[in-house]
């Protein structure tokens, strides 16, 4: 289990939980950031923090956000980014459910 970032976040990307989390487990993709689920240890630092409201614990995800948790481990498995966000660096790619998304905004 893990937190994960939905649809909220997209094209939005406030990026305030990227200097909060404790283990840099949240990393920067083009249009929205995703949480390494290898590397979050659960403690909802960044759903607290965010302003858009787009993370959730992954038990708690919305119906129509359910798909999110899925597409983070996706993510992870295209990039093979880990080791830290801040190490990585951006990502300048997303999953493919999110860059087919229309613009959010
Ligand atoms: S829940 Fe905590 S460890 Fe996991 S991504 Fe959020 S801030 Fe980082």
């Amino acid at each position: 289990m893990a937190y994960v970032v939905t649809q909220l976040c997209v094209d939005v990307k406030h990026k305030d939980c990227l200097d909060e989390c404790p283990v840099d487990a949240i990393y920067e993709g083009e249009r929205t950031v995703y949480i390494n689920p290898d590397e979050c240890v659960d403690c909802g630092t960044c759903e607290a923090v965010c302003p858009a409201g787009a993370i959730f614990y992954e038990d708690d995800l919305p119906e129509e956000f359910e798909n999110y948790a899925d597409i983070a481990r996706e993510f992870f498995a295209m990039t093979g980014a880990s080791g830290g966000g801040a190490f990585a660096g951006p990502q300048h790619t997303d999953e493919l459910r999110v860059a087919q998304l229309p613009p959010q905004l």
